[in-house]
């Protein structure tokens, strides 16, 4: 079966140019596949600089690889024709952190939601129209009277990325990639908008890839989880695996920084910085964690350590388990059942 959605040995450098002659590896020679049937939801999780955003632009069309080829069922996509793109645009929808960037402040909110239903004729009359509208609405908790007539300012950030859950909602995309869909939303409303976009995968079949630096709420919606660590997967797999039993010391500091409920607990192990920018080229031979990786062995900075499948639904990026076998060409299909399969040449 064709995928809907294929990142192939995508690499995404910036800079490098006649006014930047410094050049930042975003994203190194990375592939996902996104099947969309059956629907799954993936986290995408790293530190800022881990090149999880980047991916989700790359995947979207708004940037283009350095090197390697983003597919959609299998086309190019800068080689979709007009008719392709209009179905990809329905396909492949996205919801961005601040929902705020992606209203006209001139325009009602009634316009982010009847663009849609006009432009892919969603419906054959103004009151159809405007019947679907509401029907988005009560379905992600909003009140169609206390939200439609209103501008952009006069909701809270809250409702604001309920009415972005429902314009994707309206479209009944195949995929919707939530970069950080919660972050700038109150703490109280967080499970709410996480609910829906999980109920859109039950109720509509809807795939979502979630891009988060949130281990915790990844692990409340997701079935599958990519760790990524300055532009290259550090560990993937299906999130209970990855989440209880980490096994790469990355993902194992990221856990142990998660803070603990009980007050008498401190707050395990140290808080991972930052990761600085992804890799500056040509500065990487070794494994790019070694710098802060507590288990660094000679072999770590001699060259990249190749993806290792450990479990039977986890690969793992780590000279710490050269006894398993290293996942070559695509044979990281398996590692999430053929539905998300990151892997490494
Ligand atoms: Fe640490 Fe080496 Fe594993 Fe990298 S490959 S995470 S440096 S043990």
């Amino acid at each position: 079966m064709t995928a809907l959605l294929e990142a192939r040995n995508v690499t995404k450098v910036f800079g490098g140019g006649i006014f930047n002659k410094s050049r930042t590896i975003a994203l190194e020679d990375f592939s996902l596949t996104i099947q969309g049937e059956p629907p799954s939801v993936t986290a995408m999780v790293g530190e800022s600089g881990s090149g999880k955003t980047t991916l989700g632009r790359l995947l979207l069309g708004l940037v283009d690889p350095t090197h390697g080829e983003i597919l959609y069922k299998g086309k190019e996509l800068r080689m979709l024709s007009s008719d392709e793109r209009h179905q990809f645009r329905r396909d492949v929808q996205v919801i961005f952190q601040d929902p705020f960037e992606v209203y006209n402040p001139f325009y009602k909110v009634d316009h982010v939601l009847m663009t849609p239903v006009l432009k892919f004729r969603l419906a054959s009359s103004k009151s159809e129209a405007r019947k679907l509208v509401e029907e988005a609405l009560l379905w992600v908790g909003l009140r169609p009277n206390e939200t439609l007539g209103r501008y952009p300012h006069q909701l809270s950030g809250g409702q604001r990325q309920r009415v972005m859950v429902a314009r994707a909602m309206l479209l009944r995309p195949k995929l919707i990639i939530a970069d950080e869909p919660v972050s700038m939303v109150d703490a109280s409303l967080r499970a709410t908008i996480l609910e829906g976009l999980g109920r859109l995968k039950q109720e509509f079949g809807v795939s979502l890839l979630y891009i988060t630096h949130d281990l915790t709420t990844a692990y409340q919606i997701s079935e599958n989880i990519i760790v990524l660590y300055q532009g290259s997967v550090a560990e993937a797999g299906e999130i209970d695996l990855v989440i209880k039993q980490p096994k790469h010391p990355y993902t194992a500091m990221l856990i142990s920084s998660i803070p603990q409920p009980d007050p008498e607990q401190r707050w395990g192990g140290d808080t991972p910085q930052e990761s600085t920018a992804a890799s500056v080229d040509g500065q990487n031979r070794g494994c790019k964690f070694a710098d802060r990786c507590p288990y660094a062995m000679p072999i770590c900075v001699e060259s990249p350590p190749p993806f290792y499948q450990t479990d039977d639904r986890r690969a793992v990026a780590c000279y710490l388990h050269k006894e398993a076998t290293p996942v070559a060409g695509r044979g990281m299909d398996g590692v999430f059942a053929g539905r998300f399969a990151p892997h490494h040449d």
